[in-house]
This record gives C-alpha cells, structure tokens and sequence, in this order.
C-alpha cells in the first residue's frame, strides 16, 4: 500500500496535494521525486527554468540538474509549508521525500521548496496557514549556496 494518495490540497485551493494514507513515522522514505536529469549547463541557458516561473528544479551536483517537472512525477505535488513535515532528501542522482516527523493518517504532506530570499520573493505566497507562516514561499536566511534564483537547492548525502 502506497503511504500516500492525490487529493485536493488544503494549501493550493487551485491544485492537488498528497496526504497521508496512514501513520507515517518520522525517517520514513514516502516517495522518489523522479525528473529529467539535465545538465546545468542546459538548466542556466534554457529559457523553460526561467526565474519568473516557478520551477521544480533540484541542484544534484556540479554538473547535474534535476527537473522534476513531469507529469510522472508525482511528487511535484507535495506543497510547500513554512512548518513541513516533509524534506527532500538524497544520495547521488536520487532524491526521496522523507518524513522528517511523525505524520498522521489524513494529514497534507509538505515540504520546504527552500527557495532563496531576493527582491523577487513576494512572486510566490505562502498560504500554508501554519502559525509560524511567513507568508512567502522563504526559507530562513541564505544557508546555501544557490547560483541561480528559486532554484531549489539541494546537497548530495546532507
Ligand atoms: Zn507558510
């Protein structure tokens, strides 16, 4: 059995999410985020991974990205929230949505897009409605190293 179903989200009123089909313990392996393995050299030049957009776009390595983008990826699904109980999470080229909580039957996965903070945030709202909301799709401060805007960032074996 799946650990997890597509329903209408409870963040994205236009969109759908993925919630919990049961108890899910924290550290659990929920779903592989599956994409288009492209070089960055392609990901920079192609006007597709424009900054205006938003993109579901992974850093793997110095020489690969990962554009998770398809429709077989059902993992694009998963929602952003500013209190996630979800992570992304990999080694190599393989990413996987963890649990980083415990999460029970019922609830809406999330997960951090960690998109970078600049003058451009106020493009993407958070409506996550946890009390801890910023109220944009932020993370906390500039911890990482990203090359490009929104581009999510991502570090191999973290
Ligand atoms: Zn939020």
């Amino acid at each position: 059995m799946k650990l997890y179903h597509i329903k209408k989200s409870n963040i994205d009123k236009n969109g759908k999410g993925l919630y919990a089909t049961r108890d899910i313990k924290e550290g659990t392996k929920i779903i592989n985020y599956v994409g288009n393995i492209i070089t960055r050299k392609e990901s920079d030049e192609n006007p597709k991974f424009d900054n205006s957009k938003p993109i579901y776009l992974f850093n793997l390595n110095n020489r690969y990205d990962m554009d998770g983008n398809v429709s077989w990826n059902t993992a694009r699904l998963i929602n952003h929230s500013c209190s996630n109980n979800c992570d992304y999470e990999g080694t190599g080229l393989k990413i996987w949505v963890t649990a980083i909580k415990n999460i029970k039957k019922g609830e809406e996965l999330t997960c951090d897009y960690g998109f970078s903070y600049d003058s451009d945030y106020r493009q993407f709202p958070c409506k996550c409605k946890s009390k801890n909301c910023v109220g944009y799709i932020v993370r906390e401060g500039s911890r990482w190293r990203i090359n490009k805007k929104f581009k999510k960032d991502y570090r191999p074996n973290k």
